[in-house]
């Protein structure tokens, strides 16, 4: 797929060099824009432990990837590009739609049968809960009778 962004890496002028990042694309809000978190390892050294942060980078989003919340996306350092953005998408390496799909799919699917069932069940219990009574009743009257 092509592209005329400028500022794409593979089809516009624009050199990627500096860190390569891994992270998940919490917002894809802005016009090709995202903003991609990374969990961080952060060691204290008061306590000797580690301890988890989290850091937000801004990040440029061309339209021949377009990157959606959720995506864990490789972003590699590039000159300035606005304001807040130095970094650009070069990859998706899992997509997240798939499985957002598949789930709200199967929770459609799975929420009507379910509270029809429930419904039922209730009906049903009614009458069960009667038996149970005269069960207990029956069983009251053997212990009677054994005792
Ligand atoms: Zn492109």
């Amino acid at each position: 797929m092509q592209c005329n962004d400028p500022k794409c890496p593979q089809h516009g002028h624009l050199k990627v060099r500096g860190n390569v990042l891994t992270g998940t694309v919490k917002s894809a809000k802005a016009p090709k824009t995202v903003s991609v978190e990374r969990i961080l390892v952060k060691y204290v050294p008061k306590y000797e432990r580690y301890k988890k942060t989290k850091s937000r980078v801004y990040a440029h989003n061309p339209d021949c990837i377009a990157a959606k919340e959720g995506d864990v996306v490789i972003i590699g350092e590039t000159r300035k590009l606005s304001k807040t953005k130095c970094f650009v998408v070069l990859k998706i390496e899992k997509r997240a739609f798939e499985e957002t799909m598949v789930s709200e799919r199967q929770s459609e699917g799975a929420k009507e049968p379910e509270k029809q069932e429930k419904r039922h069940a209730v009906h049903e219990e009614k009458p069960r809960v009667e038996k149970k009574h005269s069960e207990k009743g029956k069983d009251a009257k053997h212990k009677k009778v054994k005792k």
